[in-house]
């Protein structure tokens, strides 16, 4: 199963993203991941991208869609994959077509995850995410044990830069302007589906799983 996850910022894709690789036993993809871990390690990449991260902005699709083109030739995006922050704009969703079609593959579904912007500063202004295996928390939703400390490894929790306020504003109006014509975009191929993504994450996840068993 092929799947794009679509949907603003703090909605709730990764989370998702991360059951979904569970259940459907094929691998999570996001580019935001890659990129922060690439910022982590200080490596060429992540040397480019670290500015556009820290203002919120889009990383250049060139660069982000050679990092997809090489994960998806890898072996264990065989039987499928989902796309988690990719494409994120027309031009993306076109070289991922143009892509797959190369590779004689298409995209199954496009899951849309809808939810209010209040929701969403309120859900990404209190994340929390773990120094070192990058789990995820909330302040409220969430709250760890330990204050301020992982769960699962006992490392820092801390904010991420761009999930201060004014990012994520901003971010949520690139969204507005560049990712939301996606919706567009995959309803003319007949791919996307819409999802409500407010509710704890077993109802929505239960609500993409609704969807994904039409079209098993
Ligand atoms: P995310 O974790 O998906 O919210 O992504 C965090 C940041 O990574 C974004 O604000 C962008 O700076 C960058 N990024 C992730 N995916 C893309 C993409 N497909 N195109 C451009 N920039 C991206």
């Amino acid at each position: 199963m092929r799947i794009v996850l679509l949907g603003p910022p703090g909605v709730g894709k990764g989370t998702q993203g991360k059951m979904l690789k569970e259940r459907l036993k094929v691998p999570h993809i996001s580019t935001g991941d890659i990129l922060r871990e690439a910022i982590k390690k200080k490596t060429p990449l992540g040397d480019s991208a670290s500015k556009y991260l820290e203002r919120g902005q889009l990383v250049p699709n060139r660069i982000v869609t050679e990092i997809i083109k090489d994960r998806l030739k890898k072996r264990d995006c065989l039987n499928g994959f989902i796309l988690d922050g990719y494409p994120r704009n027309i031009s993306q969703a076109k070289s991922l077509d143009d892509f797959l079609k190369e590779i004689k593959s298409s995209l199954d579904r496009v899951i849309y995850l809808d939810t209010e912007e209040d929701t969403l500063i309120e859900r990404l202004s209190g994340r929390r995410i773990c120094v070192k295996c990058q789990a995820v928390f909330h302040l409220k939703n969430l709250p760890p044990k330990k204050d301020l400390i992982c769960d699962f490894c006992g490392d820092r929790l801390i904010q991420r830069k761009d999930d201060k306020v004014e990012t994520i504003k901003r971010r949520f109006g690139i969204y507005l302007k560049e990712t939301k014509s996606l919706i567009d975009y995959y309803s003319k191929q007949k791919k996307s589906v819409k999802v409500l993504a407010w509710g704890d994450r077993e109802i929505v996840f239960k609500r993409i799983l609704n969807k994904i068993n039409k079209i098993k």
